[in-house]
């Protein structure tokens, strides 16, 4: 008998389609503005310096090998991102209650994270930003845990509904996760000020809310480390217990090599180590254990001083090109005369630009001006150059009309 005919076709990732379509087309000035991966002025993928070198020296050193990792992946790996997510003189790290683990990138930490608290926490609920990043709430339903919404965008200042956000966290019900971008909140590119996470975390903690923070951006939104991980590190000096996903594919450019990490904050040192313990038994099952030289790369940099600088200051440079990109894509905007405010672009930070454009707009975007980009309006600044701006900003004007 047939065991297969019976399944239908699945649809395409939207992202994924917007690629091909790109890919597809044979325009000479076509710009990609859906991609999820920096690129540089010339348009190309960025392998940073700081990680070909440190390739360079794992793969000379005699000690190399490719044996397998533990189920937690490559133990100094972990704590190298548990200090720099958290800082080195973080109460939770100094206290030893934050279980760490390695995880396949930002979604696989997400996943592992989701199916923990789903065996362990007996959540009533996950709070998802409406809108947020596509995966997040597949990942979460796959996990069993119901997903709601609280509001985050408001078109009409084009910035954070800090009221509506504040409302739908003091309505949460009991046992709820709530989960939070760290920084450079995708796909909107607002994050709340400091005085704003403030308020956030003062109605979590009168709801005794879980926080869970999605750090995909650090260093990559401002170009500093410590800024991009304000809100997590004041949560955790507030005294919260939390949940943390972390991912090296932007502010590394190690995408393809999938290296994360998932980190739990608990009350004390044998709590973590009890969770670690667990974490293990979610693991196990799926891939028993992670790979190992995205892992090697990363500690690497994170270890030696010298490449530690050079990897710092490659992220400063890249952060600063996008910065550079929104401010020359907002002055062709205001010299050709486009209708409307358009100072979210600069004031948006991180990969992304939620530029307010209707679905028909964004299909005039793409189809008259093979400027490809998500439907919802998101664009990604690292599409944009020195080559393709003035384009993107005659693009945006005439889909207005
Ligand atoms: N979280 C957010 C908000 C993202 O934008 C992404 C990637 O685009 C991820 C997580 C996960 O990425 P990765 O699995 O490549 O680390």
């Amino acid at each position: 008998s047939d065991k297969f005919g019976h399944i239908k076709l699945a649809p395409d990732d939207a992202i994924l389609q917007t690629a091909i379509a790109f890919r597809n087309d044979s325009h000479t000035d076509k710009v990609n503005l859906g991609v999820g991966a920096y690129r540089t002025d010339e348009g190309k993928p960025l392998l940073f310096r700081a990680v070909k070198e440190a390739e360079k020296q794992i793969l000379a050193d005699p000690a190399t090998n490719k044996e397998y990792l533990g189920i937690d992946g490559h133990l100094k790996f972990n704590k190298l991102a548990q200090e720099l997510l958290l800082g080195e003189s973080s109460s939770a790290v100094l206290e030893k209650r934050v279980a760490s683990v390695q995880t396949i990138s930002g979604t696989g930490s997400l996943r592992i994270g989701a199916e923990f608290l789903s065996m362990f926490f007996n959540p009533s609920c996950v709070l998802i930003s409406r809108p947020t990043w596509g995966n997040h709430i597949t990942i979460f339903e796959r996990a069993r845990i119901p997903v709601k919404y609280y509001p985050y965008w408001n078109p009409k200042t084009k910035g954070v509904d800090i009221e509506g956000m504040i409302n739908a966290l003091n309505d949460a019900p009991e046992k709820s996760i709530v989960l939070l971008h760290a920084c450079a909140h995708n796909p909107t590119g607002v994050d709340p000020t400091p005085d704003q996470w403030e308020r956030i975390a003062d109605v979590m903690a009168r709801k005794d809310l879980l926080p869970y923070f999605d750090s995909a951006y650090q260093g990559f939104a401002t170009g500093s480390i410590e800024r991009d991980a304000f809100a997590i590190r004041m949560f955790i000096s507030r005294g919260f217990q939390c949940v943390i996903s972390q991912s090296f594919a932007k502010n590394m450019g190690l995408y393809g090599e999938r290296i994360g990490a998932l980190h739990i904050v608990c009350r004390t040192s044998e709590i973590a180590d009890k969770v670690l313990s667990q974490l293990k038994i979610v693991i196990r099952p799926m891939y028993s254990n992670p790979p190992m030289h995205g892992a090697l790369i990363a500690a690497k940099v994170l270890e030696d001083p010298a490449l530690k600088n050079i990897w710092l200051s490659e992220l400063e440079q890249v952060s600063q090109r996008i910065i550079q990109m929104r401010r020359v894509l907002l002055e062709e905007l205001v010299r050709i005369e486009t209708p409307g405010d358009w100072t979210h672009i600069t004031s948006q930070i991180g990969m992304f630009s939620f530029t307010g454009l209707s679905p028909a707009q964004c299909e005039n975007m793409i189809k008259k001006w093979h400027c490809y980009m998500l439907t919802n309006g998101r664009i990604s600044m690292a599409g944009i150059n020195s080559r393709n701006y003035q384009h993107v900003a005659r693009a945006i004007k005439d889909s207005l009309q």
